[in-house]
């Protein structure tokens, strides 16, 4: 990650430097050039005029234009030929060929009324340019003069800029990796110190630790998420912990007091058949209590085992409660609790019968069981066209605020003590959450310590597969 943010700040700082630098030596190379061509032709048209009042090009003779000649060969340090129209060559600024014959290519294309525009050998830094002498009535072509300047000056100005540039580029380019290296580094540090804190806590110290980064709001927003998840898990670990120790401890239980029981009755001599008789029963009960221990164990890790093995069957609601509600009555009665059922509707739902039946009375039987003498249990069910919806609220003693998000957790319990001493193991809500999820739908709670409770049940009344 920091070296590709050091590559992305070194490309987008040093590519257009040196590209922008290079664009900018040849438009200045590009534009001198030009400026000396233009000022060249322009001293190349008054000579030009000048050879019309003069009669240099056939006599070879006139100190003026000569001067005129020098001059300009001097100012732009080159050489100018001059040639009448046969080619012969009147003036040579380096007095070479004067008096021969120039045959040039260029030259008669010149002298022809062709083209002639300037070249710019830029290997050997030369410009050469020829311009026709034209007669200014007649427009004759007389005669030609053939300019060779050197752009030398030119090339020197753009080599010394080109260091000096170079030289730039070269300081900008280290400050920008300076930059870069910083700034990669400040950037990443962050995520350096997620990646440590993970490995850390990978390695298992101090999951409480968490992490706590500031100042980069996504990098934080990680830390966050990370933060949660590990808490979920610290969480989930704490109650995987929590679970063990109490099944073992539930399943012990038990046992101990089945052991206790016969232990005592083996003990004593001649005892009379109605202590067996007692004893057994107690024996007999504490034999239930594991079984529904293992029963409710076994549910719930059968629900997560075949999450997709679901009977879904069309069926009556209405009856599937009042069967419910039929074989817990005998339970509520004994606290003298009274079960309500209202129905608003006849409901016809596709649900797993035997899933949401289990569902259902963990539900009821824990508006039973967390109640009060002479309390009351209320069960209505009603719909929409995609839902039905039950409600069971209960006259019990509540669920304190801060406990209402964990009662679906496995083996959450209010009241540890109470929970145990009617029979509770603290799966009865995670299964029935889990059932529910598994019809597609969702339960919530509403509750008041002290006053009560009411779990809302939407199940959708066609089964999403
Ligand atoms: P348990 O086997 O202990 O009843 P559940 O998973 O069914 O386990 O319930 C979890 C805990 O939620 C219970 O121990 C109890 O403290 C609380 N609880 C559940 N239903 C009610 C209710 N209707 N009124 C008060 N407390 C409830």
């Amino acid at each position: 990650m920091r070296m590709y943010l050091l590559l992305v700040f070194i490309i987008l700082g040093v590519v257009p430097l040196s590209f922008f630098s290079f664009v900018l030596l040849n438009t200045f190379e590009e534009k001198a050039i030009n400026n000396r061509i233009s000022a060249i032709q322009s001293q190349g048209n008054v000579l030009s005029n000048k050879f019309n009042t003069s009669v240099y090009l056939t006599t070879g003779e006139d100190t003026e234009v000569e001067e005129e000649v020098t001059r300009l060969s001097d100012i732009y340090s080159g050489r100018i030929v001059i040639v009448n129209s046969n080619l012969k060559v009147i003036k040579d600024t380096y007095s070479l060929e004067e008096g021969k014959y120039l045959i040039a290519e260029d030259v008669i294309k010149c002298l022809s009324g062709g083209d002639n525009t300037p070249v710019n050998d830029k290997k050997t830094h030369y410009l050469r340019l020829i311009y026709p002498i034209t007669h200014n009535e007649s427009k004759e072509i007389m005669g030609a003069i053939i300019m060779n300047f050197s752009t030398k000056d030119i090339q020197s100005i753009r080599d010394s800029m080109e260091r000096r540039v170079v030289l730039y580029a070269l300081t900008l380019a280290i400050l920008i990796f300076v930059f870069a290296f910083y700034f990669s580094g400040i950037l990443t540090k962050p995520l350096t110190s997620v990646v440590n804190s993970i490995d850390r806590m990978t390695d298992g110290y101090n999951m409480e630790e968490g992490i706590s980064i500031k100042g980069y709001n996504e990098i934080e927003k990680i830390s966050d998420s990370f933060n949660h998840m590990i808490n979920r898990m610290q969480k989930l670990e704490n109650s995987r912990q929590e679970f063990v120790s109490n099944v073992s401890h539930e399943l012990k239980t038990p046992i101990t007091s089945i052991k206790v029981l016969a232990d005592s009755l083996l003990m004593q001599e001649d005892t009379p058949v109605e202590l067996y008789r007692e004893f057994l029963l107690d024996i007999t009960e504490e034999i239930e209590r594991e079984n529904k221990i293992i029963n409710d164990l076994l549910s719930l890790v059968k629900l997560d085992k075949t999450a997709g093995d679901m009977h879904i069957t069309a069926m009556n609601i209405n009856e599937l409660l009042e069967q419910i509600l039929k074989r817990l009555t005998p339970i509520a009665k004994k606290q003298n609790i009274d079960i309500i059922y209202e129905s608003f509707r006849p409901v016809i739902a596709e649900v797993d019968e035997v899933k949401l039946s289990l569902a259902i009375s963990n539900l009821i039987e824990n508006a039973i069981k967390y109640n009060i003498v002479d309390g009351w249990v209320r069960v209505s069910l009603n719909a929409d066209h995609k839902y039905f919806f039950i409600k069971i609220s209960d006259s019990g003693i509540g669920i304190p605020e801060e406990a209402q998000d964990s009662i679906f957790e496995r083996f959450y319990r209010v009241d540890k003590a109470r929970s145990r001493e009617t029979g509770g193991t603290g799966l009865g809500l995670a299964i029935t959450k889990n059932v529910i999820q598994m019809h597609r739908g969702a339960i919530k709670v509403y509750s008041k310590e002290g006053e009560g409770s009411t779990f809302n049940v939407r199940i959708p009344l066609n089964y999403i597969v």
